[in-house]
């Protein structure tokens, strides 16, 4: 007979995405002897909202989507997360990602507990009107949700500073004055940070360098395959071409692109502007979007979606270091055949937090109206990633673990301290 309170018996959450974050927190909470009644609440998130969301279309016809907001956890603080627009968004994989959230704030030692927000939809089908509709319709229904000192959402998957510009707007009419604490990743004009843009990307380049480091090995001229080309991948691809990388394959939703002697990045991203996608790309041949994981390289960066990397292909990554740029793009299965043949996995909750670093930059930044220069963003951003993978790597060695699991102890075990500091209200 199924425990009617776990959540992996709970339909509503049913997702790989969330069996994932729950077989992550489980190991890791029998690795730490986590109490059981933290462990209990930590496996359920705070609360969860669905919302109907109705967009009259270019066609005249009234569409209805179906978006969600979920706080995993608040013992750290307000909470923070993306927004997803994508055609895979359910309330399974929100929470997911509302979980990965929490762990990631707090092992990079900011003050917020994880959110993650979504819409189900395919926003590159739809026109710049539908897609304002659909976020300022979204935003109203989880007011409630959100705020400068509740939950701070910022870009994900199929969104961009644009989605939170009207993010933005739409929460600032119904409280009468402009309130840009609202959300982070927001344009410059608007109260965004100098170096947000390209955080995420330059955190994986960060800790691409210490880890490199560590296994006493150089970055520069290595081959890196990328998939996924938005801002995650783009960047990360960008700047590692920048400092002397082989890019040797690009992917995106529509099929990738492949040259073992490298891609012109910047050609790429002039076509892609254009083209709307890497495939067709001619400075190199097309590949398939499972394909490129398997190539020949040295570090493999799946910057997309998640569970890309499963026990179907695990055995067949030819990369010595994944780089997780996306959220949950490995799965528990893959986990073990990686370690098992020695693949260095830089887990997401390290890998991709710059995104949330230089976000909280910005939210300290607006909330004392007094912004940076581009090069202390940076230097502050590398100085909390360089840290971060120490304290990781070290946690790591000591325990005898691989780095997802080192992560996922400083992480979990922050968010259980403050809820054993914080006591069980009433
Ligand atoms: P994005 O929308 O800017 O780009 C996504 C890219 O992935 C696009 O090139 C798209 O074509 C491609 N893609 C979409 N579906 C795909 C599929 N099924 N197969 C292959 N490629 C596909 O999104 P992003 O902000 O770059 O986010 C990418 C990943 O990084 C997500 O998992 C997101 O959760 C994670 N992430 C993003 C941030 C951030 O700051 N934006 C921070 C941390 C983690």
């Amino acid at each position: 007979m199924p425990d009617a309170t776990d959540p992996t018996d709970s339909p509503e959450f049913d997702s790989e995405l969330h069996r994932t974050a729950l077989a992550q927190l489980d190991r890791v909470a029998a690795r730490l002897s986590l109490d059981h009644d933290i462990h209990e609440r930590l496996r359920f998130p705070r609360r969860a909202l669905v919302v109907s969301v109705p967009v009259r279309m270019d066609s005249g016809k009234t569409q209805v989507f179906i978006g969600y907001r979920v706080h995993h956890n608040t013992a750290l603080g307000p909470t923070k997360g993306g927004l997803r627009y994508d055609l895979g968004v359910n309330l399974g994989e929100v929470t997911a990602l509302a979980m990965l959230m929490s762990w990631k704030c707090a092992l990079v030692g900011l003050p917020y507990g994880g959110a993650k927000g979504g819409v189900r939809c395919n926003p590159r089908a739809m026109s710049a009107r539908e897609l304002e509709h659909l976020t300022r319709r979204y935003t109203t229904e989880i007011i409630l949700m959100i705020g400068p000192d509740i939950d701070i959402p910022a870009p994900d998957l199929g969104t961009d500073e644009q989605t939170m510009a009207w993010m933005m707007d739409t929460y600032s009419m119904t409280q009468g004055k402009s309130v840009p604490g609202v959300v982070t990743g927001k344009p410059l004009i608007v109260g965004g940070s100098a170096g947000r843009r390209e955080a995420t990307g330059r955190g994986i380049v960060f800790v691409l360098y210490q880890a490199a480091k560590s296994l006493g090995q150089e970055l520069r001229g290595k081959k890196i395959v990328v998939q996924g080309f938005g801002n995650v991948g783009g960047t990360a691809a960008r700047l590692l071409w920048n400092d002397g990388c082989t890019i040797a394959g690009i992917s995106d939703f529509k099929g990738g692109v492949w040259n073992p002697k490298g891609l012109d990045v910047r050609q790429l991203q002039t076509y892609v502007a254009e083209a709307g996608s890497v495939a067709g790309f001619p400075g190199g041949e097309a590949i398939g979007n499972d394909q490129i994981l398997e190539q020949p390289c040295d570090v493999l960066i799946p910057a997309a979606v998640d569970s890309v990397i499963n026990e179907r292909n695990a055995d067949r990554i030819k990369a010595l270091i994944v780089a997780e740029g996306a959220n949950g793009p490995t799965t528990p299965e893959a986990d073990v055949i990686l370690r098992d043949r020695g693949v260095t996995v830089i887990p997401d909750i390290l890998c991709n937090a710059g995104g949330v670093v230089v976000s909280y930059f910005e939210w300290v930044q607006g909330l004392q109206h007094y912004f940076w220069k581009e090069s202390e963003i940076i230097s502050r951003l590398q100085e909390i990633m360089a840290r971060s993978f120490t304290r990781v790597w070290q946690t790591a060695q000591k325990g005898g673990v691989d780095l997802r699991t080192g992560a996922l102890m400083e992480g979990v075990s922050r968010v259980a301290d403050a809820h054993v500091s914080r006591g069980l209200y009433p």
